[in-house]
């Protein structure tokens, strides 16, 4: 994704994805929000009207945003390079994600080292994100309205965490140690691609023994999330699947 720098955008490694974005008008919006905090990446999942000239008119110039806008069909899609995705959702959902205050989501984002692509992701106007969309961020991030009234204009959301990543810009955050030096976080597509091993190898080993497999796998992708692993640590674990389906393949192949 190329992007046209300008002295007053601030990082490039943050992109604001909107999911299936209803209202023209709330694209325009948050390209504007975006850019008066110095923030110009934005994607944009099947949006249901784009282009439009609602976008144009509430962007209210944000011309770099616009310009450098990337359009693609999934979430998948938008985030498979990125290597930490948070999720910003009205309310808590049926997923048990852990939730980062704007504050402190902005922070984790604001932290990641400069190469690592990083992505804020926002969800459709009436219904939000769907679970399934949701499960592939590290963690939700609330803003903490009232119960009852919780569900913001989507283009305020993007504007409160904005302001939050451009405060963690000015005051160039770092109460916290910086992070050890490791290798790097697995991207997206490698977390789907290891998930993918994962439930193969627990059909194999006939671990589920007849009970419903997407229980177990929600909590396992929800913990593995959560370890936020490195692509070295990935390939370990894919080389312990690997052996236990060629051990399985062996069991199997001896009762015959
Ligand atoms: N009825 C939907 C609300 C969608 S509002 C729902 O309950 O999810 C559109 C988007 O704006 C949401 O998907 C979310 O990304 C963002 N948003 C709105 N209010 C928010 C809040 N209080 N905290 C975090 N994000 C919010």
């Amino acid at each position: 994704m190329t992007e046209k720098t300008s002295p007053s955008l601030t990082r490039s490694n943050i992109r604001f994805v909107l999911v299936r974005t209803s209202h023209p008008g709330n694209i325009g919006a948050a390209a504007r929000a975006m850019r008066t905090m110095g923030y110009a990446r934005l994607v944009l999942v099947a949006p249901l009207h784009y282009p439009h000239d609602d976008v144009i008119a509430l962007a209210a110039g944000a011309d770099d945003v616009l310009e450098n806008i990337v359009v693609v069909p999934d979430l998948a899609t938008a985030i498979a390079d990125c290597r930490l995705v948070l999720g910003c959702t009205a309310r808590q959902r049926g997923v048990p994600l852990p939730e980062l205050s704007p504050r402190d989501g902005a922070e984790r984002l604001h932290q990641a080292p400069p190469d690592d692509e990083v992505a804020l992701v926002f969800g459709n106007e009436r219904s939000g994100l769907e679970n399934e969309e949701l499960m592939r961020c590290h963690a939700a991030v609330h803003i903490p309205s009232v119960p009852g009234f919780s569900s913001l204009n989507l283009a305020q959301a993007v504007q409160v965490l904005a302001y939050e990543l451009r405060l963690a810009a000015l005051h160039g955050v770092s109460l916290l140690p910086p992070p050890l030096k490791s290798d790097p976080l697995a991207t997206a597509a490698e977390m789907e691609y290891f998930f993918g091993h994962l439930a193969q190898t627990l059909i194999d080993i006939d671990f589920h023994k007849g009970r419903a497999a997407t229980t177990i796998e929600r909590r396992l992708r929800r913990f593995f999330q959560r370890a936020e692993p490195e692509q070295r640590e990935l390939r370990i674990l894919r080389g312990i699947f690997d052996d236990a389906q060629r051990m399985a393949r062996l069991a199997g192949s001896k009762k015959e």
